[in-house]
């Protein structure tokens, strides 16, 4: 699926976050946005599953304007990973995965299909895992839970929200490369935040500079390497 931005704008109250973006995420890549905190990184992945309203603009998926799409079938359509916080604390690894399945009310031997799937693609063994708790597995066994979840009921978009941002940096790198052969198997638009341009360089095929709510630079990886 591919999301266009259109002339995106938000305020909140008088100070302007996101300002007048166009933009194009393309379909089946990993576009990275990247910029100094407080640039409007995280504003802009939550007006695309409409977990904020946007002041102006538009935003376009596959053609059709996010207001004609059903705000349940939008979140549908999208998995959202995030820092840390993601996990529910008092639910297993398997719960916390099967959430959005079973509220798609999916039968239960399906969700046990995939969530043991899910885990290992994320190279969790099941049979050790499943029935954890988060406080039992390392930070970047979580992390990988997260990315799990996100893909549960095998959403079009992934919205990534610095997902590694709290791991440290050998672990990190781990991460990577593990998220790397998945997104080579699963082929997902995703829209993947980050502040590391080291992350960028590994992980996105475009990368959009972003500062103070404005596109400062936007390309291929290689192109926006080439020309910093
Ligand atoms: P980033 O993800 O790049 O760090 P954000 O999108 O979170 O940036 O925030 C962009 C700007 O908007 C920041 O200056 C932030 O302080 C401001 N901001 C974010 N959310 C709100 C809010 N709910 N109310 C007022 N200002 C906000
Ligand atoms: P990762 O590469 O997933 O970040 P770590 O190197 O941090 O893993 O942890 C190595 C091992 O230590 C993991 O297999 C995990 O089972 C175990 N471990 C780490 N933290 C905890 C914890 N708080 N409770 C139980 N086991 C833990």
């Amino acid at each position: 699926m591919s999301i266009q931005l259109k002339n995106l704008k938000k305020n909140y109250n008088d100070f302007t976050a996101v300002n007048n973006i166009n933009l194009e995420f393309q379909d089946k890549k990993l576009s990275v946005l990247i910029g100094p905190s407080g640039c409007g990184k995280t504003t802009i992945l939550k007006m695309l599953n409409r977990l904020i309203e946007r002041t102006s603009g538009d935003i376009i998926i596959d053609g059709k304007s996010i207001d004609n799409i059903n705000t349940i079938d939008l979140r549908r359509s999208m998995g959202y990973v995030i820092q840390e916080i993601g996990l529910f604390p008092h639910m297993t690894v398997f719960d916390n995965i099967a959430v959005v399945p079973r509220l798609l009310k999916w039968d239960e031997a399906k969700i046990k299909n995939r969530v043991y799937e899910l885990l290992d693609m994320v190279n969790l063994d099941p049979s050790i895992n499943a029935k954890k708790y988060p406080a039992q597995l390392s930070g970047g066994q979580r992390q990988r839970v997260g990315v799990a979840r996100g893909l549960a009921a095998d959403p079009n978009i992934l919205l990534m929200d610095e997902p590694f941002g709290a791991i440290d940096p050998i672990n990190r790198e781990t991460l990577q490369d593990g998220f790397l052969e998945i997104q080579e198997k699963i082929q997902k638009t995703i829209v993947f935040v980050t502040h590391d341009i080291r992350e960028a360089i590994k992980l996105g095929d475009r990368i959009v500079i972003l500062n103070q709510g404005k596109v400062e630079q936007e390309g291929s990886t290689l192109e926006v390497v080439k020309n910093p």
